[in-house]
């Protein structure tokens, strides 16, 4: 088969809108998603977004909300994807857990993990945070014995009956995964500590829920829902299964945040296995960030929408602007001030300002013709470049080395004083205008990937058939 990429952001839970951290996950797997169609032609690549609904929480929030929660769910789903259509998300497949797709496929992998004799009954005593859908260890817990994600939610004490899979079993193939295939989980750090979890030991994991209200059944047990991280797991496996998308599933690639990493790199792996599937191709663990140097929470009220930056500054300005903040994996912060003087000085000041001014001389002094170059101009390295960055998934680093070749440009411009030159010496100037429109090609091109909504308007300044096309502003938004 030729080399295709299947790329995945998690299902989103659909009790809350999404905020700048959910788009922050989203925006970086579209940007991969755009660089390797790019690469790879539009037909090799399928991306894959959706919602996670099969959760207690969202029946909750319906209760509270008055409403049945079947309309609440399709609701809530029409909302995460308008905000993705609306910030410009490039997604092929937005799948919801509630689809019968996906509980077809939820049904066919637990049975198969039954019959393997890896599920069995058995008595789950102990706690539960319904906020994170996570079973709880005492020393999980903060002193006064809440989540210390959920503070104000009260911990539940379970004593029931559960159906519980062998992720005992599961500990050594784990451990040997890892070996053989170091780069699979990625950075490098969230392996060591995954690696470590493994060693320490891996208990069995309870995988129904006897008192849930909601969610899928068991296929051998209905009166037993299936535990929601199991069934929501399965989503990217569901998506693959019609007949013309089976194929994605060995190019299988989950961007995730660093906190469900072991639900995808330890519990995911364990699951596929015991049900004789291939594991997915790798998994990147990003790192989260902070607003202004604090955490972002409801009742601080310092939660960012992705729609008002977006309604603000553009698009573009708003993926570049968080995705350029900090390494993709590491954590950072993210502050609006910072944000305004990014746009200013790379995205209005650098990018918008370059292809303007470049556009307008050429009309002006070489009556819009491009003049010919002979010799080659580095545009090819500097494209080899940029795709090293994407391959190593170092966002941040495309970003900068983007705004570094247009700072590159803007000097070759200041500094040759062109439009000088060219009333003294017609031929030097030509040389400079052919290397600065050179400049133009290759940056509307990783524009592409790095700044897509910008990158047609681009193409329409570097013009066709040696003709330059006319000036415009590129980044006019975001003004006091
Ligand atoms: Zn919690």
């Amino acid at each position: 088969m030729n080399p295709a990429t299947f790329l995945t952001t998690p299902v989103y839970y659909v009790n809350d809108v999404p905020h700048i951290g959910h788009s922050y996950c989203t925006l970086a797997t579209d940007t991969l998603a755009r660089y390797e169609r790019l690469k790879l032609g539009k037909e090799k690549v399928f991306f894959l977004t959706g919602t996670d609904e099969n959760s207690q929480k969202t029946v909750d929030a319906a209760e509270k909300a008055g409403i049945d929660t079947a309309t609440y769910l399709k609701d809530m789903a029409t909302k995460w994807r308008n905000c993705w259509d609306t910030i410009g998300i490039s997604y092929n497949d937005f799948i919801r857990t509630t689809e019968s797709r996906h509980v077809e496929t939820v049904h066919e992998l637990f049975q198969k993990i039954y019959d393997k004799g890896d599920i069995y009954k058995g008595t789950y005593k102990g706690l539960y945070c319904t906020g994170c859908e996570t079973f709880k260890k005492t020393s999980d817990l903060s002193e006064d014995g809440r989540c210390t994600d959920h503070p104000n939610q009260e911990i539940q004490q379970l004593d029931e009956t559960n159906y519980f899979f062998r992720l005992s079993a599961y500990q050594e193939p784990l451990l040997k995964w890892f070996e053989d295939n170091p780069g699979w989980l990625q950075p490098k750090s969230r392996t060591n500590e995954i690696v470590s979890f493994l060693k320490s030991g891996l208990e069995d994991v309870s995988v129904s829920r006897e008192t849930a209200e909601f969610g899928i059944s068991l296929p051998m047990d209905p009166s037993h829902k299936v535990y929601v991280w199991f069934d929501a797991l399965i989503n990217y496996y569901s998506a693959t299964r019609t007949d013309s998308r089976e194929d994605f599933w060995q190019s299988a690639y989950h961007i995730i945040g660093k906190d469900i990493t072991r639900f995808h790199c330890v519990i995911w792996p364990a699951m596929l296995m015991s049900a004789g599937i291939e594991l997915p191709k790798g998994v990147f663990a990003h790192g989260f960030f902070t607003v202004n140097g604090t955490k972002m929470s409801k009742s601080l009220g310092n939660v960012i929408s992705p729609i008002a930056l977006s309604e603000q500054y553009g698009n573009d300005a708003l993926r570049a602007g968080l995705l350029s903040s900090f390494e993709f994996g590491n954590d950072g912060d993210f502050s609006a001030d910072n944000f305004a003087e990014f746009y200013r000085t790379k995205l209005a000041g650098g990018v918008g300002n370059l292809f303007n001014r470049v556009t307008v001389l050429i009309t002006k002094l070489c009556d819009g013709q491009v003049p010919v170059l002979e010799t080659s101009f580095e545009a090819k390295t500097i494209k080899d470049e940029f795709d090293g960055f994407l391959e190593r998934k170092q966002l941040k680093g495309a970003y900068d080395f983007y705004f570094a070749t247009v700072d590159k440009a803007n000097q070759r411009l200041n500094e040759t004083e062109v439009w000088k030159l060219a009333k003294v010496d017609k031929d030097a100037a030509d040389i400079i205008f052919a290397e600065l429109h050179q400049y133009l090609e290759v940056l509307s091109e990783m524009a592409e990937v790095l700044l897509p909504e910008s990158a047609p308007k681009m193409k329409d300044m570097v013009g066709t058939d040696g003709k330059v096309g006319p000036g415009g502003i590129l980044f006019n938004s975001g003004k006091e």
